[in-house]
């Protein structure tokens, strides 16, 4: 079966005000030797497991695109050498505005990088003050133009909405700037306030409030209908591609997840499912460096790693379970009750049947039209989302 690659690059210049994700600042020292850790674990993971296909690969962060372009060149020829890559494999990067010039995106697309995930955020000055970006709205114009200038014809722009002193009509505005600049692919998602971040520290002294919950759905709503009358389809709860009718933009790798497809897991801090089992990478750039360093390790099956701290075996509920969570994420596909019983042996409606009766009655979840029975979220359902997962749970 085809696998995804996940690649964690755990770096930054610079922590922004909401971040909680696992990525340190001001250990750009440690870049070399971590790319040869980051080597070194796809080797031990391909030499267990010759020539997996591998049908998208994502360097994920963190900032990967604090990362020269040589070094990327030496980690696709490993995953060359050991891996089965197919010919449209979709090789993507997250890269941040402020950090980007031409030179550095025509060399990647030379290397055959083919997708190019900018963190926007926000394209109001004021927002991203407060977010503590380390770019400017001029910096998204000039990322964008070096992206298509480079020859990527597949750009996704990353928004945040729901900010705590935002109003409709600024967020209006940076939705409407952001579908001006014409990307194939918009992830959209609303803010949480993480404990630990300076913005949740002006929370609690009380500079700052939760965003209103009602006026948060009418940005998304707002979000849902201005991008469909901008022709692009809304596919998965925070994520839209550009309709094509001679191309896909959904993104290949995310779908792979959302369609409970294998993937595995590489760099600090990575999670992966492949083989019935669940990865986790150690956290920390030192202890990863550091495991990946040692000559000698315990040998461990497919997809195991000296890197993990966890490889668990994933029982047959949990994976089902997985699947209808995961799978309800995509409003239009939603899941198929065939796959299910093909991957599971068993009828979702037997195994979920009180919960799909429950949903279908609170107008949450519908079956789908078609020769496929599929259930997917209705618009209601798209609002409510989380309380449709939880009955999975
Ligand atoms: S650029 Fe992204 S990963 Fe880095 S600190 Fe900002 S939000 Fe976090």
């Amino acid at each position: 079966m085809d696998h995804s690659l996940y690649i964690h690059i755990p770096f930054c210049r610079h922590r922004c005000h909401y971040c909680d994700f696992n990525t340190s600042t001001g250990q750009s020292g440690l870049i070399p030797a971590y790319i040869e850790a980051l080597i070194k674990e796809l080797r031990i993971v391909s030499l267990a497991k010759p020539n997996i296909p591998i049908h998208s690969i994502y360097f994920g962060g963190g900032t990967p695109s604090l990362i020269p372009a040589s070094m990327y060149e030496k980690i696709l020829n490993a995953i060359k050498a050991g891996f089965k890559l197919s010919s449209d494999c979709e090789i993507s990067l997250e890269a941040n505005p402020g950090t980007l010039n031409q030179e550095y995106l025509t060399g990647l697309y030379g290397l055959g990088f083919n997708r190019i995930s900018i963190g926007v955020q926000s394209l109001d000055p004021f927002d991203l003050v407060r977010l503590d970006r380390i770019h400017s709205i001029w910096d998204v114009l000039e990322s964008v133009r070096y992206a298509r200038f480079a020859g990527f014809d597949n750009i996704n722009l990353d928004l945040i909405f729901g900010l705590p002193w935002q109003d409709l009509e600024t967020w209006r505005k940076t939705l409407l700037r952001a579908i001006d600049l014409s990307p194939e692919h918009f992830s959209i998602y609303s803010l949480i306030i993480e404990p630990g971040t300076p913005l949740f520290n002006w929370y609690q002294k009380g500079l700052i409030k939760q965003q209103d919950q009602d006026l948060e759905a009418d940005m998304y709503e707002l979000t849902i209908d201005t991008l469909k009358g901008s022709n692009y389809g809304h596919y998965e709860i925070s994520n839209w591609a550009k309709k094509d009718q001679n191309r896909d933009f959904r993104c290949r790798h995310n779908l792979q997840y959302w369609l409970g497809y294998p993937y595995l897991g590489i760099g600090a801090g990575a999670h992966g499912f492949s083989n019935g089992f669940r990865t986790i990478n150690t956290l920390t750039i030192h202890d990863y460096i550091e495991r990946m360093s040692q000559e000698n390790h315990m040998p461990v099956p497919f997809p195991g790693t000296p890197a993990q701290i966890s490889m668990d075996a994933i029982d047959l509920k949990t994976q089902m379970s997985d699947f209808m969570m995961v799978g309800l994420r995509l409003v239009k596909e939603g899941v198929s009750e065939r796959r299910f019983s093909k991957l599971f042996g068993r009828s979702m409606t037997e195994i979920f049947s009180q919960e799909i009766i429950r949903l279908i009655d609170q107008g949450l979840i519908e079956w789908s039209e078609g020769e496929e029975r599929k259930l997917h979220l209705t618009r209601r359902g798209i609002f409510l989302a989380n309380r449709v997962f939880m009955a999975f749970v």
